[in-house]
C-alpha cells in the first residue's frame, strides 16, 4: 500500500515551474514587470527550437517566461497573430519526462512534443497538445 502510493508520488508534477506569457516585444513589456510589478528579471537567452526570445521573472518558486517571437513562423508569432498578446502556457516541473510523455501518449493524450526538445534555461521541454487539455497549453519541463 505504501509502496504504490510512493511510486504515484513520483509522477505528480512538482510545481508550477513558469507561466509563458506571449508579448510583441520584451523591451516593451519588461518596464511593466520590472518597475510596476517589482519582480526580478533573471535573465533573457534565445531559444532557437522555438523561434522566440524569452525573459524570465521570479516570483517566489516560479518563474514567468515573457515570449517575443524572433520571426513570423515562430509559434508565438502565429499565437500572437490569432489571439494576441497574453498567457500562452502554463510549465508543469516533471522527473521522467520522456517516461511522462509515453504514459500520455499510451493514454490517448495528443501531444504537440512526442520527444522533449531543448527549451530554455537547460530545461528539456515538451508540449501537450491544448486539445487534449481542455483548452489549456500545457509544458512539461525537466531541468536536469
Ligand atoms: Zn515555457
Amino acid at each position: 500500500m505504501l509502496e504504490t502510493v510512493v511510486v504515484e508520488q513520483v509522477k505528480v508534477p512538482k510545481k508550477i515551474d513558469h507561466i509563458g506569457i506571449a508579448v510583441n516585444s520584451i523591451d516593451e513589456a519588461l518596464p511593466f514587470y520590472v518597475d510596476q510589478l517589482q519582480l526580478k528579471l533573471l535573465g533573457i537567452e534565445e531559444v532557437s527550437t522555438q523561434k522566440v526570445r524569452v525573459a524570465f521573472l521570479k516570483i517566489g518558486e516560479a518563474k514567468l517566461e515573457l515570449l517575443e517571437p524572433l520571426s513570423e513562423e515562430s509559434p508565438i508569432a502565429q499565437f500572437i497573430n490569432k489571439r494576441g498578446a497574453g498567457i500562452h502556457h502554463v510549465a508543469l516541473a516533471v522527473d521522467d519526462i520522456e517516461d511522462r510523455l509515453n504514459e500520455l501518449k499510451q493514454n490517448g493524450v495528443r501531444l504537440i512534443n512526442e520527444k522533449p526538445v531543448p527549451g530554455a534555461a537547460n530545461a528539456q521541454v515538451a508540449f501537450l497538445h491544448p486539445k487534449s487539455a481542455l483548452g489549456v497549453l500545457y509544458e512539461f519541463c525537466e531541468k536536469k
